[in-house]
């Protein structure tokens, strides 16, 4: 199998390997959306890159870079899913890199975690907070 089918386009440059970075979200909402931002991830991860339970280099940035959005996402624990976000604090680059990840990962969530994916739609229904 090519291992570049199914490479997150766009690439972004290549850096030093990052930091594996570790988080935890003390409010229960943020971290049930931080456990359905992985869970994509792995998916994707898996799906594409023969991965099992370590991320690629590529997706670990992902991972890492939204991480660091959610907690220092200026809504906090008010926030919307990113995707309604009237501000949207991801470059470019990254919020594509998402955009494909969650077109890739979100039919099979559907199955592989219905609970999750039920209340992430939900929470699409959440309004931003006035800015
Ligand atoms: S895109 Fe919006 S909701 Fe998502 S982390 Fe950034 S500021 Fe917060
Ligand atoms: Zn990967």
């Amino acid at each position: 199998m090519n291992r570049h089918v199914g490479k997150i386009i766009p690439a972004v440059p290549a850096s030093a390997a990052p930091e594996i970075k570790t988080v935890h979200f003390a409010d229960g909402r943020l971290a049930r959306e931080w456990k359905t931002v992985e869970l994509m991830i792995n998916c994707y991860c898996r799906g594409h890159h023969d991965t099992d339970e370590v991320l690629c280099p590529e997706c670990q940035q992902l991972h890492d870079y939204a991480a660091v959005r959610l907690e220092r996402c200026r809504f906090g624990v008010e926030k919307p899913t990113c995707a309604q976000c009237p501000v949207h604090c991801y470059q470019k680059v990254r919020r594509e890199q998402v955009k494909v990840v969650m077109r890739y990962a979100g039919p099979r969530m559907l199955w592989q975690h219905p609970v999750l994916s039920l209340i992430h739609w939900l929470d699409g229904y959440r309004k931003a907070p006035e800015i």
